[in-house]
């Protein structure tokens, strides 16, 4: 098992010890459904810090034009799939975690999925209402990202708390054109980097237990910590929180509806 105080490999995650429960950090499993700007580096954060298991879902092959933002692929990646060359560069860069590339798109997931987080990294909003759909329905915590140009956004969504449909449902179908799309008007790296590396952190808390408890606490203290979205705005040095509520009539995880087993 990895640990800071494997006699093998001592003091590999001591300098975040005691700041996360590492001993459930290198027991857990996160699952990245695209492996892009912010796929790459939440996965390559995520595998440094010691997750046992990582799974890349992606069906897309490395393209040159990749290169500015996705740093887990070099030029001799191009034309490989994406979700198995950054499987290799996980295992490279530590060989504690057991790196699973799948290359199929996210409805392969399917039923069957089990982790202890899900980081959507994806850049379309289709994926990311189905990916939400899963995590209601299997209660599986999720971590939505988003960046295109300078901006980029968090939303952490656990189970019984709002879900991405509460305040994207109702604005977006999935037929509607895609606002998120890269292909327009492009991306700038260390966002799409930065905003991955923001998703790794909020997983890392979620595996070691300290979303739930930090939910707990500031319940009882009347405030909010994992209940809206917040926004980045890096050409303007600027970010902002906006909170969200949970919808009774919320389609995916509303009380109305079965997947929302009747949560509040
Ligand atoms: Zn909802």
């Amino acid at each position: 098992m990895a640990a800071s105080t494997s006699p093998e490999q001592p003091g590999k995650y001591l300098r975040q010890d005691g700041l996360l429960r590492q001993d459930k950090v290198s027991r857990s499993e996160v699952i990245i459904v695209g492996v892009g700007g912010l796929g790459t580096a939440a996965a390559a954060y995520l595998a440094l810090a010691g997750v046992r298991k990582i799974t890349l879902v992606d069906r897309d092959i490395v393209e040159f034009h990749n290169l500015n933002r996705q740093l887990l692929f070099t030029e001799k990646d191009v034309n490989r799939p994406k979700a198995e060359a950054a499987a290799e560069a996980l295992r490279r860069m530590n060989p504690d975690v057991e790196a699973v590339a799948i290359v199929e798109d996210a409805e392969a997931l399917g039923d069957q999925i089990g982790t202890d987080c899900i980081l959507d990294c994806t850049d379309n909003i289709k994926t990311k209402l189905l990916l939400n759909r899963i995590a209601v329905g299997k209660e599986i915590p999720l971590v939505v990202g988003a960046a295109v140009g300078w901006q980029g956004s968090v939303a952490t969504i656990i189970p019984g708390e709002y879900c991405l449909s509460c305040f994207l449902g109702k604005k977006m179908t999935d037929d509607e054109p895609d606002p998120l799309s890269c292909e327009g008007v492009g991306i700038v790296g260390p966002v799409a980097g930065a905003l991955g590396c923001i998703q790794a952190a909020e997983a890392l808390k979620i595996v070691s237990g300290q979303v739930f408890r930090q939910l707990a606490t500031t319940i009882a203290e009347g405030k909010t910590v994992v209940d809206g979205v917040t926004y980045y705005d890096f050409l303007e040095g600027k970010s902002w929180f906006v909170k969200v509520k949970k919808e009774p009539d919320c389609p995916v995880c509303g009380t109305k509806n079965p997947a929302g087993k009747g949560k509040k």
